[in-house]
């Protein structure tokens, strides 16, 4: 009966993630792909470590999502600072770009490190961007 009612818990909780996933996706002004697509690709990111290492889970992101794109959207319209275009959406969940407070302006986004998303970095290898000094940060680094 247990694991049964965990199980009915765990469908509902993934019903109620990937309704609001579609509030955001619809809700982005920029290009995005049809709904399966773009949450294959936001699946796929959760399961990388970067995520893990920040304790991020597509029940923790999720609800973040449509604030953000909100934040940012208000930004754009009260910001007289160039804002250069929307990524596709994919970029912008990839990239981390919902947890920027203020996106997507001219001034370039400040260099984090991969793992711990600290600014203090010190080296970056292509492709696998940027890493701080911390020792557990290199060993997670050295396993991308
Ligand atoms: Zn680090």
């Amino acid at each position: 009966m247990a694991s049964e009612k965990a199980h009915t818990e765990s469908v509902r909780a993934k019903e109620m993630n990937k309704y609001l996933f579609e509030k955001a996706r619809k809700l982005y002004p920029g290009r995005c792909r049809g709904f399966d697509d773009e949450w294959e690709n936001i699946v796929k990111e959760s399961k990388k470590s970067g995520w893990k290492h920040k304790g991020r889970t597509l029940e923790n992101v999720i609800p973040l999502l449509k604030p953000a794109i909100e934040k940012q959207i208000a930004y754009r319209e009260s910001s007289k600072e160039w804002c250069p275009q929307w990524k596709h959406f994919a970029t912008w969940i990839n990239g981390g770009w919902w947890t920027e407070e203020i996106p997507q302006t001219n001034k370039p986004k400040p260099r984090r490190c991969r793992i711990c998303d600290r600014t203090d970095v010190r080296s970056s290898v292509d492709g696998k961007g940027w890493l701080c000094w911390r020792p557990e940060c290199k060993t997670e680094y050295a396993k991308l």
